[in-house]
């Protein structure tokens, strides 16, 4: 084959790997609304978002911006009242309740704020439970490799009660990830945690991303906690405003600093994708934001 042909062979091999590396979730003019009439919320007004494959994404904004009916509407725990949201490759709108309790069950792993562990089961039933209950076998080997990413293999036969915060946040991530989940959602996974705890859970939740090739989502108000994310992505009154790449504690504040103060100045929060003006910090816009690495600039930040 000349060498134009493997060229040419190569770059269709790289942009069908991306077609198949597309969104793990996504949604299209995504509505929600509470109540009726004039006591109408709307939680999420037309929301377009993409969300990548293999990052680590944190969506943040003020108490109110619409965070956890975001994450809902993406883990099928929330209907959407107009719009689609699309996860591992399934539109969720046309789901009956047993279809999306399977999707949510085999590809949505889920790690909340106050962990729910069963407190009468041993760390180790804690993490095979949900296959437990599906009637799944336990890949034994997948279960090792989970559990000493965690750092739990002594800790296995305690129960939650004789674990710590860390200790049990790390066996609700163990748990989220023993089914293999296409994406996790984590709900302010270290909202519950001290300080040391929630470097230990977030350092995790970032390598499973690297190590794994694992997507995760979370919702955290935490600048810190965000800086580990690949992506933040901001909302405003139920509306995307901004988002950042390879962010670090600084570039958080400021951009949450910006949103607001943008927030209650009449104009609209719209995407700052291709919109110019980024609502964010300069760094918001995706092109202008690529870095080498964030690990250093991290550090940096939790020590400013
Ligand atoms: P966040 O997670 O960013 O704090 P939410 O998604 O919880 O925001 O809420 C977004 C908006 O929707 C808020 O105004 C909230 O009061 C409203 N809301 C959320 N859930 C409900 C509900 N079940 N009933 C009525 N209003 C709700």
């Amino acid at each position: 084959m000349s060498l134009a042909a493997t060229a040419l062979q190569n770059s269709q091999q790289q942009a069908s790997a991306q077609r198949a590396n597309g969104p793990i979730t996504a949604t299209n003019n995504l509505v929600k609304q509470y109540g009726t009439g004039s006591t109408t919320v709307n939680a999420l007004a037309g929301v377009d978002v993409e969300i990548n494959r293999g990052e680590l994404t944190v969506i943040m904004g003020p108490s109110g911006s619409g965070k956890s009916t975001l994450m809902h509407c993406l883990a099928g725990l929330d209907t959407p009242t107009s719009g689609s949201v699309e996860v591992a490759g399934t539109e969720i709108a046309g789901l009956n309740q047993r279809q999306l309790t399977k999707l949510r069950r085999t590809e949505i792993g889920f790690v909340f704020q106050a962990f729910n562990l069963i407190p009468t089961l041993t760390a180790a039933e804690n993490i095979t439970l949900p296959l437990e209950l599906a009637g799944e076998s336990i890949d034994s080997k997948w279960f090792d490799k989970v559990v000493a990413a965690v750092g739990l293999e002594d800790r296995l036969q305690h129960r939650p009660g004789e674990l710590s915060g860390g200790q049990q946040q790390r066996v609700a991530c163990a748990r989220a990830l023993l089914a293999r989940p296409a994406v996790v959602f984590a709900d302010e996974p270290t909202g519950n945690l001290d300080s040391q705890a929630a470097t230990d859970v977030l350092q995790f939740l970032r390598d499973c991303v690297e190590e794994f090739a694992q997507s995760i989502v979370m919702v955290t108000h935490d600048p810190l906690a965000a800086s580990y994310a690949h992506r933040v992505i901001f909302l405003a009154d139920g509306q995307i405003a901004g988002e950042l790449l390879y962010p670090t504690v600084e570039t958080v504040l400021a951009t949450l600093v910006q949103i607001s103060e943008g927030a209650g100045d009449g104009e609209g929060t719209g995407n700052s994708e291709g919109s110019g003006e980024s609502r964010g910090t300069g760094e918001s816009k995706r092109a202008g934001n690529i870095r080498e690495t964030d690990a250093s600039e991290r550090a940096a930040g939790a020590s400013a």
